[in-house]
C-alpha cells in the first residue's frame, strides 16, 4: 500500500477544487518535491505539499490515483518557498497551483525525469571571470547607508536622488552579505527588462559572470530554466529580474534589493495580480533575509511607512560628483498661440543646446502620429469598432491601429461615414512631434555644421528585437541630438550628454479620475529630469521644460524644488482626508462579460450577497461601474470597488467571498478577478 500524497497541481482560476489534490505514493515524498500526476485524462506537472492543517478529509484509497514520475535528482522546494507560495495565493485570491506552478519555469512543467536528469549533469558553462573592477569610494552618505543595512533589521527605504549612487550601495550590500557568508544568495529586482543588461554587466563586473544569472520573460525558455536552476541549486550567488523573480526558489536568500520600487510594473495585471515589491517585503521578514527598496520617488505607502516607523529610511541626497539637479522651466502655455506644440523659448534652448553638441530628450505618453482621426464635414471619427476607444493614425504606415484590441485598417481616402476627402488628425503622438520637430529644427546645426539629428523611440520603434540596444547606443555616441519618446525614455537611461529634458503635454495626469495620477506623473518628471546633467561637468547647465496649462499647480512648485518629501505630504494629507490608500485598503471585483448589464448584474449580486458575510460590516462596498475603457475587444467590462479601514478585515471578507462569487452564474458572464491592493481604478 502506497503513502498518501499531498499535490497542489495547476487549477483553473477558480475552480471550486479543495487544495491540494491527494494521490498515492509507492515512494515517500517530501513537500516540496516536484511529480507528475494524472489529472482528468491529462498529466500534469505538480508539487508535493504539505498535509492540510488538521489533516484534511481522509479521502477513500480506494479512490485515489498513483503519481506518475517524479522529478527526482532535483532538491524539494524549500518550506519558505512553500509559504511564499501560500500566502501570495491567500492574499491575493487565486488557487495555490496556479501560483506555484506559474512561479516555476515553463520549461520544468514540461519536462519528464530523464530529461531534467540530463539538464541537471550538464555542467554549468565554465565561467569567464570578468576583470572585476575596483570598486569606488564610498560617499558619506553611502556609507551611512550601507552600516544602518548592516546593522538594523529594515525593512529599508533607500531614497536617494538619481545619481546618488544607490546601485553602488545595493552592490555593497551584496558584497558585505557575500563576505559574512559565500554561500549566501540576494535577489535584486528591477521594474523593466530594458534595465536588467545594464544593471547585470554592472554585477557582473563586479562579482564575476558566474555569480549573477538573470531572470525575466524576455528570456528563451531554456535560458530561463538555466538561471532557475542556477537559483535552486544555489549555485547562482545574485540573481538579478523583473517582478517574476520575487518567486524564484533562493534556498540560501539573504538580501533582496526592489530597485525603482515605485515603478507600477511590479504589480502583475492578469492572473494572480500580485505586487512583487510587496511579496518582496513579506519574503524577506518570512525568510530572516534583508529588504532594501530603492527610489528617487518612493511609492506613498513606503514613505508612510517611513513615517510610521515600519521601514527605515535612508537619506541620500546629494548628486554624486555634485552634480545638480536640472533647473526646472515651466512655459504657461495659457500665454502661448492655440493648438502650439513647441513653445518658442522651449525651441530655442533645443536648438542651442544642439549648437553645443549636447543632446535633448523629449518626450509625450502618446503613441503614434494622433490619437484621432476626425472628419471635418461630419462627426465621424476613428473609433474601433471592438472597444469604446478611438483608434490612433499612425501616419508612418498610413493605418488606424487600436491600442486596445489591436484591431488595424487602412487609413480610408474618404470619410467612411459621408465620402468627405478633408479628414484630419487630432490631437498628437510621438510620430508628430518627430516630425514637427524636424520641420522646426531644419536650421539647427550641429557643432560640425551638420543639421540636426533626430530621432524617435517608443513601442513602435523598438518593435523588432535588437532595435532598442541599437537606438540607445545610436544615443550614447552621440549620433542622436535630438530622442523624441514615450516615458520610455525617461527611465533608467544614463544618457552622459543630455542636458534638457522636456515634458511637452503632461498636464493630463493632473486632472485624471486616477487619484494616483498625480504621483506618477511627478516621478516621471523627477526620473526625466534626472536623466539630464548626469554628466557633472555640464550638469550646471542643465534643464527639465514642462509646458503647461497649470504652472500653479502644487505639483510643479514641488517638481521645481525637486522636493519629493513636499510633494509627499500634500498628497498624503490629500489621501488621509480622503481615506484614500495608504489610508484605506482597496480592492476591485472586475467582471467582463457580453453586455455591460450582465457584468454590472453579476457585479450587484456579488454586493448584494455580501452583506451576509464575515467582515462585511467593515468594507465599504461601492456600486458598479463600467470601466474607463468600457468595452476591449466586444467584451464589455465592469468593476466594483471595495475599501476597508483595516487590511485583515478586508482579507477576511474577501476570503468569504470567494465562494460565493464562485456559486453565481450568470448568462453572458465572461470571467471575473477579484484585484487585491489595485494600482489603476
Ligand atoms: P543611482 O542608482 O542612484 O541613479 P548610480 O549608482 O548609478 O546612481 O551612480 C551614479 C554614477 O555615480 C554611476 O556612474 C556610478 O558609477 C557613480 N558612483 C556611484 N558611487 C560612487 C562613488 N562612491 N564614487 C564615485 N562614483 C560613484
Ligand atoms: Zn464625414
Ligand atoms: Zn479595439
Amino acid at each position: 500500500m502506497g503513502h498518501l500524497l499531498h499535490v497542489v497541481v495547476p487549477t483553473p482560476a477558480h475552480s471550486t477544487v479543495v487544495e491540494p489534490l491527494s494521490y498515492l505514493s509507492e515512494l515517500p515524498l517530501l513537500p516540496g518535491a516536484l511529480v507528475r500526476v494524472p489529472l482528468g485524462r491529462r498529466e500534469v506537472c505538480g508539487v508535493v505539499w504539505d498535509a492540510p492543517a488538521g489533516g484534511g478529509p481522509q479521502p477513500d484509497p480506494g479512490q485515489l490515483r498513483a503519481v506518475g514520475a517524479v522529478l527526482g535528482g532535483l532538491p524539494p522546494l524549500s518550506a519558505a518557498w512553500r509559504r511564499l507560495v501560500a500566502f501570495a495565493a491567500g492574499y491575493y485570491q487565486r488557487s495555490l497551483g496556479e501560483v506555484a506552478l506559474a512561479a516555476l519555469p515553463p520549461q520544468l512543467r514540461g519536462l519528464d525525469a530523464e530529461q531534467l536528469a540530463r539538464r541537471l549533469q550538464r555542467k554549468a558553462a565554465a565561467a569567464v571571470e570578468a576583470v572585476r573592477s575596483a570598486p569606488p569610494a564610498l560617499t558619506d552618505e553611502q556609507a551611512q547607508a550601507l552600516a544602518a543595512i548592516g546593522a538594523e533589521p529594515g525593512p529599508f527605504l533607500l531614497f536617494g536622488a538619481t545619481g546618488s549612487g544607490k546601485t553602488e550601495v545595493y552592490l555593497r550590500a551584496v558584497q558585505a552579505l557575500l563576505d559574512r557568508d559565500p554561500e549566501a544568495q540576494a535577489l535584486v529586482l528591477v521594474p523593466e527588462i530594458n534595465l536588467t543588461p545594464q544593471l547585470q554587466a554592472r554585477f557582473e563586473d563586479r562579482f564575476g559572470a558566474s555569480a549573477v544569472v538573470a531572470l525575466h520573460s524576455g528570456m528563451t525558455n531554456p535560458q530561463r530554466l538555466k538561471s532557475w536552476i542556477g537559483a535552486h541549486l544555489g549555485r547562482a550567488r545574485i540573481v538579478l529580474g523583473t517582478r517574476m523573480a520575487v518567486f524564484a526558489s533562493l534556498p540560501r536568500l539573504g538580501l533582496i534589493v526592489v530597485d525603482e520600487e515605485h515603478d507600477p510594473s511590479y504589480k502583475q495585471q492578469e492572473g494572480a495580480r500580485y505586487s512583487a515589491r510587496d511579496l518582496a517585503v513579506y519574503r524577506a521578514r518570512a525568510e530572516g533575509a534583508k529588504v532594501v527598496l530603492g527610489s528617487a520617488t518612493p511609492s506613498l505607502e513606503s514613505w508612510h511607512a517611513c513615517e510610521r516607523g515600519r521601514y527605515r529610511c535612508l537619506e541620500m541626497p546629494a548628486r554624486i560628483g555634485a552634480g545638480a539637479l536640472p533647473t526646472v522651466r515651466l512655459v504657461n502655455m495659457n500665454h502661448q498661440p492655440h493648438g502650439t506644440l513647441f513653445s518658442p523659448p522651449l525651441l530655442a534652448a533645443i536648438s542651442q543646446r544642439i549648437a553645443r553638441g549636447e543632446q535633448a530628450l523629449v518626450f509625450l505618453n502618446r503613441r503614434g502620429y494622433a490619437p484621432v482621426l476626425a472628419c471635418n464635414a461630419c462627426d465621424w471619427k476613428s473609433e474601433c469598432s471592438h472597444c469604446s476607444a478611438f483608434r490612433v493614425f499612425h501616419k508612418i504606415d498610413r493605418t488606424l491601429r487600436c491600442h486596445h484590441c489591436g484591431f488595424t485598417e487602412r487609413v480610408p481616402r474618404a470619410c467612411p461615414s459621408c465620402g468627405n476627402v478633408d479628414i484630419a488628425p487630432l490631437g498628437r503622438g510621438t510620430e508628430r512631434l518627430e516630425e514637427q520637430l524636424v520641420e522646426l529644427l531644419a536650421d539647427a546645426r550641429r557643432p560640425d555644421g551638420e543639421p540636426a539629428r533626430i530621432a524617435r523611440m517608443d513601442a513602435d520603434s523598438t518593435r523588432h528585437k535588437g532595435a532598442l540596444e541599437e537606438q540607445l547606443a545610436q544615443v550614447h555616441s552621440g549620433e542622436v541630438d535630438v530622442l523624441v519618446g514615450t516615458q520610455m525614455v525617461t527611465k533608467g537611461h544614463d544618457f552622459r550628454r543630455i542636458t534638457l529634458v522636456a515634458a511637452v503635454n503632461p498636464d493630463g495626469a493632473l486632472y485624471s479620475s486616477d487619484f494616483r495620477a498625480p504621483e506618477r506623473l511627478f516621478s516621471l518628471l523627477m526620473q526625466a529630469a534626472g536623466r539630464a546633467g548626469r554628466d557633472a561637468a555640464r550638469s550646471a547647465a542643465s534643464e527639465m521644460w514642462v509646458q503647461t496649462f497649470s504652472p500653479e499647480h502644487p505639483l510643479f512648485a514641488a517638481l521645481k524644488k525637486h522636493d519629493y518629501p513636499a510633494f509627499a505630504a500634500q498628497q498624503l494629507g490629500e489621501r488621509r482626508q480622503a481615506a484614500m490608500p495608504p489610508f484605506a485598503f482597496q480592492a476591485l471585483l472586475r467582471a467582463d462579460a457580453r453586455t455591460q448589464e450582465v457584468a454590472q448584474a453579476f457585479l450587484q449580486s456579488a454586493a448584494d450577497a455580501a452583506a451576509a458575510l464575515e467582515g462585511s460590516a467593515r468594507v465599504t462596498i461601492y456600486s458598479p461601474v463600467p470601466m474607463t475603457v468600457q468595452r476591449v475587444a466586444n467584451v464589455e467590462r465592469a468593476q466594483l470597488l471595495l475599501e476597508s479601514g483595516s487590511r485583515p478585515a478586508l482579507q477576511a471578507f474577501l476570503s468569504a467571498w470567494q465562494p460565493v462569487l464562485q456559486g453565481l452564474r450568470l448568462r453572458g458572464l465572461i470571467r471575473w478577478a477579484i484585484d487585491v491592493d489595485p494600482l489603476v481604478i
